[in-house]
């Protein structure tokens, strides 16, 4: 007989995990089928936290590379400069692991306290609320009230590109790369590949970095993408913007590829790795979506505000969804905020959509990327009068004593209420500016709201609130 739950959840990413713990915190029982041999998803083990992890021992290497300004030496002779500093990848990578480890521990942890059970196994849709599981614990549940599929995303490949994981690879084999390779293509400039870049920049790749549309970061403002591009050329990232990569021949120590510029020359590159981030495609290889009849759009499953499938019964959240027209934002805190909206419903608690305007994107490269809300383009494109106001981080005093002067905060407001619309920053600490910027967001702050909260001083936030003043044209210290 199949063991009954009140929820079944596929996949125990930040998604899945997440709506598992808020529908056992309402009372409901809970199982989470997960074919991995740990809980925590993409995001866990092989996305967010790892890649983190990584840019932060590329972090620690800049500081130690500038030792000699900060006065630090090493060794026994006093005074010995920092030249010839390396990194040590079996380490960093050990160091990774422990982290990555000790977090998914984290969330077999939870799911104890909770009560949540985790069924070890692949998990197939069978109709009428049954979830069948293979490759494990080889058994079938019921769902008395609902099925959540967070199946996520996976790494796809780009056109005429073949991946052979080996040279021309994914995230999924760059974050355990064992050696800092001399070379490295990047193919896309989304967060995923310009976080590569940076990463592998600073540990001494000599990178080269391939976009198709005409600026880095296309989905940020126009100015963070500029500021970006500006920063990368500087650090000795070659970027190639309007470029096309149209073939990549890969052999045992490397691969050839080729590349049709903005210029319409060809370019060509001998690298050790090319490394393919043009996007993630949804996960729903052999899950039954057909047999129960599911309703895809271009793969992805399509659900409403409260995340409820065209199959009574079944929901879905996370990577694996589309939500019509609207891009849907792959991304950790989205797909966890939809498994609470989800599990709030299913449970018959209050719950309300998200507004997908007010979510905030961080990017970890170097420098830095936060933002929320409208672009100033978008903001323009929906119909608003915008004001803008922009500050640089240079002239901030925290900024200067960090030695991490460039960027800028910009804020996009409209002229009729005042209401911010959009914060876009690059700079130091902008993946923790947002928080406030997306506070601001979520009250419907004004600008002059923004103006008259008191910011900390020295602190990097300074700039939100003189960018703010910069909205009016009289910031202080610019
Ligand atoms: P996933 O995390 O993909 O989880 C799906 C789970 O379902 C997996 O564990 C999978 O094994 C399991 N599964 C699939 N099919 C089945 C089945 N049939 N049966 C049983 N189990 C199944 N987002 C951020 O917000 N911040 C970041 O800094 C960030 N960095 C990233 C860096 C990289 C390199 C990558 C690749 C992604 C990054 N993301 C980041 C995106 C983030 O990881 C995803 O948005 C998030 O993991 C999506 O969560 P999810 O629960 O929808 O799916």
């Amino acid at each position: 007989m199949a063991e009954a739950y009140d929820v079944v959840v596929i996949g125990a990413g930040t998604g899945g995990y997440v709506a598992a713990i808020r529908a056992a915190q309402l009372g409901l029982k809970v199982a989470v089928v997960e074919k991995q041999k740990a809980l925590g998803g993409t995001c866990l083990l092989w996305g967010c936290i790892p890649t983190k992890a990584l840019l932060e021992h590329a972090h620690a290497l800049k500081v130690i590379r500038s030792a000699k300004e900060w006065g630090v030496s090493f060794g026994s002779v006093e005074g010995a400069g920092a030249s010839g500093l390396g990194i040590d990848m079996v380490q960093v990578q050990a160091r990774k692991d422990r982290i990555v480890a000790g977090l998914a521990r984290g969330v077999e942890f939870l799911f104890k306290k909770h009560k949540v059970d985790w069924i070890k196994g692949t998990a197939r849709l069978t109709g009428q609320g049954r979830v069948e599981v293979h490759d494990g614990d080889r058994q079938t549940l019921k769902a008395t009230r609902e099925i959540i599929v967070a199946t996520g995303s996976a790494a796809r490949g780009a056109p005429g590109i073949v991946l052979d994981r080996r040279r021309i690879i994914t995230s999924d084999e760059a974050i355990g790369l064992r050696e800092v390779p001399k070379s490295l293509a990047v193919l896309g400039s989304g967060a995923v590949g310009v976080e590569f870049a940076s990463m592998f920049s600073r540990f001494g790749s000599q990178v080269t970095l391939f976009e198709l549309l005409p600026r880095l970061v296309p989905a940020e403002d126009e100015q963070v993408s500029a500021e970006l591009e500006r920063s990368f050329r500087k650090q000795g990232v070659t970027c190639h913007t309007g470029a096309r990569v149209t073939s990549a021949v890969a052999s045992s120590d490397g691969v050839d590829v080729r590349a049709t510029l903005a210029d319409g020359q060809t370019a060509l590159l001998r690298v050790e790795y090319l490394l393919v981030a043009t996007g993630r495609g949804p996960v729903t290889e052999n899950l039954g979506v057909d047999e129960v009849g599911l309703a895809l759009d271009k793969g992805f499953i399509t659900v409403d505000e409260l995340y409820r499938t065209n199959v009574p019964g079944v929901s879905a959240i996370g990577d694996v969804i589309t939500r019509g027209s609207a891009p849907h934002p792959q991304l950790a805190h989205v797909s966890s905020a939809e498994g609470v909206v989800a599990a709030e419903r299913i449970a018959g608690t209050p719950t309300r959509p998200i507004n997908y305007d007010q979510v905030p994107g961080c990017t970890y490269c170097d420098p830095e990327i936060g933002s929320v809300g409208l672009t100033e383009h978008e903001a323009r494109q929906r119909g608003y009068d915008v004001h803008v106001g922009t500050f640089p981080f240079g002239v901030l005093g925290r900024a200067k004593i960090a030695g991490d002067t460039e960027g800028l905060v910009k804020i996009v407001a409209d002229k009729k209420y005042d209401e911010v619309l959009g914060v876009h920053m690059i700079g130091p600490r902008a993946t923790e500016l947002v928080a406030e910027a997306t506070l601001a967001l979520r009250l419907e702050s004004t600008v002059e709201e923004l103006i008259r909260t008191i910011h900390a001083h020295p602190t990097m936030a300074e700039a939100v609130g003189e960018a703010a003043r910069a909205v009016y044209g009289s910031p202080i210290h610019a």
